[in-house]
C-alpha cells in the first residue's frame, strides 16, 4: 500500500486502565491501517475495548505504548492546539446517542463545531446543504425533541461532518434505532462517505451494520484480527 494511500496507522497500541487490585489491559497491541475512502467495521462483544480503540483514534485519549498516525504524522507528536485541530476538523464523531443541544435548533446545533474552528458564516450554507442532503431541508429550525430518533441521528452526522473530516468515527450510531432506521442511517453514512471522499470506521454489535462495510475485524482478547461476514 503506498504512503499516500494510507489516512490512518495504528501502531502496535495498548491501553491499560488503572484498576484495583491490578491494572486492566483492554488493548494489548492493535495493528490498524485505514485506507482513504474505505469503510471498516470493528465488532466484538461488549467491553471488549472498541470505544477505547475509537477514543484513543480520536485523540479523547492517549496509548499506553505504541503510537498513532493521521496523514504520516503521529498524533503524540503534535502540540496541544494541532491537537485540538485535529479533534474539531481532521476526525468527525457519531455515538449511540446524538448528543444534540436541546435548546438549539438542528442548525445551530450542526454550526457547533464550525463554531470551535472560527468558520460558522462560511459553514451556514453547507450545514443548509447537507440538512437538505439528509432529507431534512425542511427541519433546520426544529429542535432535538421536535424531531424523530432517525432525524436526530440524522443531525448529528450533518454536525460530524460540518468541517469536511477526512475520518468518520462512529461508535454505535445505530444502537438506538430500530431495524428501518438503522439500514437507513447505514446507507446514509456510506453514501456520504463516498460523497466526502471520507474514511469511515464504525463500531458495531449489529451484523447487519459490519457486513456493508468494505472490512469486518474483530477485536477480540486485546488484538484486531480479520472477522467474518456475516448475512
Ligand atoms: P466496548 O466499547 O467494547 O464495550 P470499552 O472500550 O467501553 O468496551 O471498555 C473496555 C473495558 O475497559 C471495559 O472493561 C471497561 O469497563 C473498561 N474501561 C473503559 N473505560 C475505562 C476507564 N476510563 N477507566 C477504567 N476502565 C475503563
Amino acid at each position: 500500500m503506498s504512503e499516500s494511500a494510507v489516512l490512518l496507522d495504528v501502531r502496535d497500541v495498548t491501553k491499560s486502565y488503572a484498576a484495583s487490585p491490578v491494572a486492566l489491559e483492554v488493548l494489548k497491541g492493535v495493528n490498524l491501517s485505514l485506507r482513504r475512502g474505505e469503510s471498516v467495521a470493528v465488532v466484538g462483544p461488549s467491553g471488549c475495548g472498541k470505544s477505547t480503540l475509537l477514543n484513543l483514534i480520536g485523540a479523547l485519549d492517549t496509548p499506553s505504548s505504541g503510537s498513532i498516525w493521521f496523514e504520516g504524522r503521529a498524533l503524540d507528536g503534535l502540540n496541544h492546539r494541532e491537537l485540538a485541530r485535529f479533534r474539531n476538523a481532521s476526525v468527525g464523531f457519531v455515538f449511540q446517542f446524538h448528543h444534540l443541544l436541546p435548546q438549539c435548533t438542528a442548525l445551530e446545533n450542526v454550526l457547533v463545531p464550525a463554531l470551535v474552528n472560527g468558520g460558522a458564516r462560511d459553514r451556514r450554507a453547507r450545514a443548509l446543504e447537507l440538512l437538505e442532503r439528509v432529507g431534512l431541508g425542511e427541519r433546520a429550525g426544529y429542535r432535538p425533541g421536535q424531531l424523530s430518533g432517525g432525524e436526530r441521528q440524522r443531525v448529528a452526522v450533518v454536525r460530524a461532518l460540518i468541517n469536511r473530516p477526512r475520518l468518520l468515527l462512529a461508535d454505535e450510531p445505530t444502537g438506538a434505532l430500530n431495524e428501518e432506521g438503522a439500514a437507513k442511517l447505514v446507507a446514509l453514512l456510506l453514501e456520504l462517505s463516498r460523497e466526502e471522499d471520507m474514511t469511515l470506521l464504525v463500531v458495531t454489535h449489529a451484523g447487519q451494520v459490519a457486513a456493508q462495510m468494505d472490512r469486518i475485524l474483530e477485536l477480540r482478547a486485546g488484538r484486531l484480527e480479520p472477522g467474518e461476514r456475516g448475512t
